[in-house]
This record gives structure tokens, C-alpha cells and sequence, in this order.
């Protein structure tokens, strides 16, 4: 009698974790397929509309960069900054948002625009320049909470970009 109550007890041990497993693949399954949800556009947006009040503030005006959201930058780099024949684009890699999305609202989009504006005033000429201490200064004042350079990261390309966007 209490051998059949143990059964049962581990089957359905088993069916849980079994369907909490199969929700959790189906989560990551359907964010990667799908187009990124509305709250999280929404969080970007807002994020750098809160940016572009920080460039008025500090710099008294304000530009704005296209962002484009893709799952095509390689690797896990969060996000980077291209400027193309006088383009200035940023990038913010979806892959890696459903588990890093306050990261990516609360360092990434400041770090990226701070070098987005430095292109666009010249103040970045090289890549290896890419981290001066006038780019911290810049993500700093845009509110930037992680203003570091990322750990042996090519986040930065003043040529043509080495994959397709879409
Ligand atoms: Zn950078």
C-alpha cells in the first residue's frame, strides 16, 4: 500500500518537472521565433527616449540613432555600434534579451549611444579608440549604469558590417 503511494508521489514528481520543462522550452522556443514582444519594445523605447533626455540635459541637444533589434549578430555580444559611410546604427542582439533585458535597458542602450554620439560629433576615429575616456564620460552622463567596456568584445565597426542585419 504505501509502495503504490510512493509510485504515484514520483510519477507525478516526474510529470511536473517534466511539464515545467516543457514550458520552459516552449517559452525560449516561441521568443526566438517570434518578433520580440510588445512589453519589451516598449521598455526599449522608453529607455531611450530617457537617454535622448540625458544628451539634452548634459549636451543641449539631442540626436537619435536607429536601433535594430536582430538575432543575427554572432555570438552572445549584447549589442554594437556601426558607422558606414557616415551610418550610424546601433544594434541590440535579441538572442540574449529574454535572460538579460535589465542589462541590456540599463547598461547596454547607454553604452552603445554614448558611442553612436561620439561618431556622429568625430570624437571616435578608431576602433581601438572606442573606449576613451570621453566615451565613459558620455555613457556615464547618459545614465549609463555599467559603463565599462566589454571583456574582449568587437563591438564596434566602422566598416561594413561582417553579417546581414535581417
Ligand atoms: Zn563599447
Amino acid at each position: 500500500m504505501l509502495r503504490k503511494k510512493l509510485e504515484i508521489l514520483f510519477l507525478t514528481i516526474i510529470l511536473l518537472a517534466l511539464s515545467i520543462l516543457g514550458y520552459n522550452y516552449y517559452r525560449s522556443y516561441s521568443f526566438k521565433h517570434n518578433p520580440l514582444p510588445n512589453s519589451y519594445l516598449k521598455r526599449i523605447a522608453a529607455k531611450e527616449q530617457d537617454v535622448l533626455a540625458h544628451m539634452q540635459k548634459n549636451f543641449g541637444f539631442q540626436v537619435q540613432f536607429p536601433i535594430i533589434i536582430t538575432d543575427k549578430i554572432p555570438g552572445r555580444l549584447y549589442g554594437l555600434s556601426s558607422y558606414e559611410n557616415g551610418r550610424i546604427t546601433i544594434l541590440l542582439n535579441k538572442k540574449v534579451m529574454q535572460e538579460s533585458m535589465n542589462y541590456m535597458i540599463d547598461s547596454v542602450i547607454p553604452h552603445e549611444y554614448a558611442h553612436a554620439l561620439l561618431f556622429y560629433l568625430h570624437k571616435n576615429s578608431s576602433e581601438k579608440a572606442g573606449h576613451s575616456k570621453l566615451w565613459r564620460h558620455t555613457c556615464q552622463k547618459f545614465g549609463g549604469k555599467d559603463c565599462r567596456q566589454y571583456v574582449d568584445q568587437q563591438e564596434i565597426i566602422l566598416s561594413k558590417l561582417p553579417f546581414k542585419v535581417k
